[in-house]
């Protein structure tokens, strides 16, 4: 679908030719990563004078932002393109451009295999996004009173521009290999470097009051499993002063709630020499007065640091929440998945998060079914995820990524044996959220209100501290108390009511 956001939409304006601006359609794929990215290409566009519309029927351009993380992703990513072409053959769309990672991964299939494709831009090139959907930038840039539109800084100093820096492992596992992408044919050799800076513009498509921050891109980590590193390229991280003027800047224009993400977030800043980079940017964001909740996702198991804990414990701002995707138990399947460690000492470090943070709400995920996982394997899984008692937890099965070092690896679980797990997996977790989450009634947090539930009229939804935008259960409103209506982007207190085996009922007090 579109991005469906009509509040993020500027009002009509005139090009500078004086005909009516271009109107560009926009679709995003895949994770909260590409999401920003989509954000920055409709910033580039409307900033070149183009309109952005929610509806693809009424759009001149389509962009296609994808996702190739797995077979699923891929396969909605191409069902996408092929919806979308259907409005340049029968519909006004005049262009239909492919963006994202499906591109770095089939640059020339795409543009070979689907005629109506009229360019491809790649995770390092959204500066290209004008030139690819034949817009001439307006000069001087067009200026937009939307509210939610970042645009250029003309104060902003050229000491505020984005790391391009590498850490000493991104380099020595480029000498090795990790990041080669002779294996995929029409891939470029070529890795992305772009990194969005605050003097980006950007339109923003989540709800008011609420944005996520790239704070770094690319990975070094060697997991067997994954493709991301080839797809983004090395670790880079953006500069800390560029993060900062950023959330200054959406604080300014409403914006309450920040999430940081990167495909890891707590390898913030070593590729620029920092220690401790992701608790320094967070104490310094929990500064900015007009935020009120900062959160970060995507951190790596063994970078959480005393420091880190320390930080988020001491800083009311500073949601007590962590996400740390951990993806197996069992040791053995960990140094196979090349990330190593194990349940005895992942348990040891939970206890250590949950001491320091009392009121830690811990989210992670696992994938099942990776090449080798023997039964006793996923048995210690299923043990270790009774013992660690996660607030919330997503469960993958293994996708056979061909590029990835698993790929090669012998003892494939078959597709049917892999389901089985991820279901039991799930039912052990469903258990353990609907007997922790009964414990929540009666208790009262800060909701900040999203609006009207988009699965039933009759109730609203919003999230406390506990819960992530996007990828966490949801918290319903069904009484807003002494309120005849109630605000989205607004803060107000609530009482939990009821639970489910994940979501929440509340009501305002
Ligand atoms: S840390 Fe995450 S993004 Fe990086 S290689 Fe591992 S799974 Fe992929």
């Amino acid at each position: 679908m579109p991005v469906e956001n009509s509040t993020i939409a500027p009002p009509q304006q005139e090009s500078a030719s004086g005909k009516a601006p271009l109107k560009v359609g926009f679709v995003s794929l895949g994770c909260p990563k590409n999401l920003v990215d989509s954000e920055v290409m409709m910033g580039m566009l409307q900033t070149g004078g183009a309109q952005i519309t929610a509806k693809a029927e009424d759009a001149d351009i389509i962009v296609v932002n994808t996702c190739s993380f797995i077979d699923t992703a891929r396969q909605e990513s191409v069902d996408t393109i092929l919806e979308m072409a259907q409005h340049k053959i029968s519909g006004r769309a005049q262009k239909l451009v492919v963006a994202g990672c499906l591109v770095e991964r089939y640059r020339t299939e795409i543009q070979k295999n689907i005629p109506e494709v009229d360019a491809v831009v790649g995770t390092g090139e959204l500066d290209q996004i004008l030139a690819a959907a034949g817009i001439e930038p307006l000069q001087p840039a067009a200026q937009s009173d939307s509210p939610f539109v970042i645009l250029n800084s003309s104060s902003a100093s050229q000491s505020l521009k984005s790391g391009v820096s590498a850490r000493a492992e991104g380099l020595a596992r480029e000498q090795s290999g990790r990041f080669s992408r002779s294996e995929w044919e029409g891939a470029i050799a070529d890795l992305p470097n772009y990194l969005y800076d605050e003097t980006t513009p950007r339109v923003l498509a989540t709800p008011k009051a609420s944005a996520y921050i790239k704070i770094a891109e690319g990975c070094d980590h060697p997991c067997g499993f994954c493709i991301i590193p080839q797809l983004r390229g090395k670790f880079r991280s953006r500069h800390f002063e560029s993060v900062i003027a950023e959330a200054e800047r959406l604080a300014a224009q409403g914006v309450r709630e920040v999430t940081l993400i990167g495909q890891d977030t707590t390898c913030y800043g070593e590729d620029l020499g920092l220690k401790d980079g992701l608790a320094l940017l967070l104490e310094r964001l929990a500064q900015i007065e007009d935020l009120r909740w900062v959160r970060f996702l995507y951190a790596y198991p063994n970078k959480i640091t005393g420091k880190l804990l320390e930080t988020i414990a001491s800083n009311e701002k500073i949601c007590s929440y962590i996400d740390v995707p951990l993806q197996h138990a069992s040791a053995t399947v960990l140094k196979r998945m090349k990330r190593g460690a194990g349940a005895e000492i992942f348990l040891k470090s939970i206890e250590k998060m949950r001491r320091t943070i009392p009121d830690l709400t811990l989210r992670t995920s696992f994938i099942v079914g990776f090449p080798g996982e023997t039964e006793q394997d996923f048995d210690e899984l299923c043990d270790f995820v009774r013992a660690a008692q996660f607030d919330w937890l997503g469960v993958f099965s293994y996708s056979d990524e061909e590029g990835s070092a698993a790929y090669h690896l012998a003892d494939k679980v078959p597709p049917r044996e892999i389901e089985r797990r991820r279901k039991k997996l799930m039912q052990i977790q469903r258990q353990i959220s609907k007997k922790n989450k009964r414990k929540l009634v009666g208790r009262q947090f800060n909701v900040l209100v999203l609006g009207p539930s988009e699965e039933t009229e009759m109730l609203w939804e919003g999230r406390t501290e506990m819960h992530a935008p996007e990828i966490d259960g949801k918290l319903f409103i069904n009484d807003f108390g002494d309120h005849e209506e109630l605000v989205p982007g607004t803060f107000y207190r609530c009482e939990i009511t009821e639970t489910h085996d994940y979501d929440q009922v509340a009501r305002i007090v």
